[in-house]
């Protein structure tokens, strides 16, 4: 279930943004364009054969105004944190520097699995660079080129073989995975601590492939939870924990584990641009969303105040209205507990299948009541239609055109589907294919 995690780690310019480009390949999402995140990409889904795995790219978190060999030293630390595998990255053209033997000595100190590629052996005949490379200790070097895409495939296939064995906690079914996201001081930790309550059953565990995330179980009414585990929730102590981009990269880390995705703001703060692109990443992801207004003991309240709330959050996560929101105190405890009848209820919504003749006979009574739009004197029929999958539920609907459905039509389709059948706090895709 939960994917492995590739990092690059090397100086600044021997290509790391290059080849984490290279890798994702073309994956804009929509909410990177819209937030205008693009341009500092720092991790990505990304895939090789049939391995599908996250890649960072520890280049673009910058820490503070640390010296330079500082810096790469912790970015280092991070890739040997975050990562499964990582991608020693080099510049063939340069030779072995200074800096690289820094970013070794770090690395010697992991039992992960290091590939070290030597970039911008650009054609068959520099092969020859990469000899220096032994010197560093890690093996056979990879020469690849970002530039012109070469040797990727080598190096990737490689890098897959060093992937973990998927661990078994992934394997349990029975397990409803959630993580606090938000940024910090919004109550996080309190509210952890609120959840589990005095009488703490729970057990720490390290988990498998995720490198030593430090995950809470606890059992609630006989629901089995498993709390992730995000930066801003153990002992802080490492330089880079603090900073932005490495606070956001474990957030995105711990919704691509979870099920259901707890977005916390800070009800004395509200809402800030970071945790709309959160949010709008646990979209993507297809995960359940909840949306808990923090530190509500700590307002002045009349009765407005709630709506005005509910309408704020409405208004900054337009593509988010499914998702319930509530309003707590971690200090007073107040609804906290109300927390997991939420969760259990969205995590059901995202996993609810709908039988095929129940899910037609609801598509069809909506093409009765708001007909298929014609184009160019074209209409669209839709044939048929069934679930292809859970968490989050995806519909494929069978067309005669897939061009001819319009977006606004798929909107009030899927506005149909959730009238029907609920589906609060999940996504639902819908996805056209042509009949043949
Ligand atoms: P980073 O600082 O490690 O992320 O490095 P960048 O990806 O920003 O690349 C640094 C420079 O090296 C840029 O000017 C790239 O165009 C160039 N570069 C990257 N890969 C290659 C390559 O395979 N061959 C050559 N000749 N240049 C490359
Ligand atoms: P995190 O960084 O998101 O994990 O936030 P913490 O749990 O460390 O909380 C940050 C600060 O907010 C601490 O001083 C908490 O005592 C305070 N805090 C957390 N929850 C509440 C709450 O519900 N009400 C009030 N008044 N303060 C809170």
């Amino acid at each position: 279930m939960s994917k492995p995690t590739v990092a690059i780690v090397g100086r600044p310019n021997v290509g790391k943004s290059t080849i984490f480009n290279r890798i994702v390949g073309e994956r804009i999402s929509i909410v990177e364009d819209v937030a205008g995140v693009t341009r500092d990409r720092i991790y990505s889904a990304a895939d090789w054969l049939s391995h599908d795995f996250n890649l960072i790219d520890t280049g673009g978190i910058d820490i503070g105004d640390e010296p330079f060999l500082v810096q790469i030293r912790l970015q280092a630390e991070i890739a040997i944190e975050e990562a499964d595998v990582i991608i020693f990255l080099t510049n063939g053209r340069e030779g072995v520097t200074d800096a690289d033997e820094q970013v070794a000595k770090i690395l010697y100190k992991t039992k992960k699995p290091v590939v070290l590629a030597v970039n911008k052996v650009d054609n068959p005949e520099m092969k020859d660079m990469i000899y220096d490379f032994y010197s560093l200790g890690f093996g056979d070097p990879y020469p690849i080129s970002g530039a012109h895409g070469l040797g990727l495939g080598d190096l990737l296939d490689t890098v897959a073989e060093n992937f973990p064995d998927p661990s078994e906690e992934e394997i349990e079914d029975d397990v409803i995975r959630f993580s606090l996201i938000g940024r910090p001081n919004v109550g996080k930790s309190s509210l952890v601590n609120a959840l589990l309550g005095e009488d703490r059953v729970i057990v720490s565990d390290v988990a498998g492939t995720t490198t030593d995330a430090i995950d809470s179980s606890y059992e609630y009414e006989g629901q089995k939870f498993k709390i992730i585990d995000t930066a801003g929730m153990r002992k802080k102590g490492k330089v880079y924990e603090n900073t932005e981009k490495y606070s956001v990269l474990r957030a995105l880390k711990a919704i691509d584990r979870s099920d259901v995705v707890l977005i916390v703001i800070n009800g004395e703060e509200g809402i800030r641009e970071q945790d709309k692109r959160i949010a709008g990443y646990a979209e993507e992801a297809g995960k359940g969303i909840l949306f808990v207004v923090n530190k509500w003991d700590a307002l002045e309240k009349d009765e407005k105040t709630m709506n005005r709330f509910n309408e704020d959050i409405r208004k900054n996560f337009l593509f988010l209205d499914y998702a319930p929101i509530a309003y707590v105190s971690a200090k007073t405890k107040q609804r906290v507990r109300s927390l997991f009848d939420l969760i259990v209820n969205i995590s059901e919504n995202h996993s609810m299948r709908i039988q095929s003749s129940v899910l037609n006979e609801v598509i069809e009574d909506a093409i009765a009541r708001n007909p298929a739009p014609t184009d160019k004197g074209k209409r669209l029929r839709i044939y048929y239609s069934t679930q292809v999958a859970v968490r989050p539920p995806a519909f494929v609907v069978f067309v005669n055109d897939t061009e001819l459905m319009h977006f606004s039509y798929e909107r009030f389709l899927r506005n149909r589907l959730r009238e029907s059948f609920g589906f609060e706090g999940t996504p639902i895709r819908i996805i056209t294919r042509a009949r043949s």
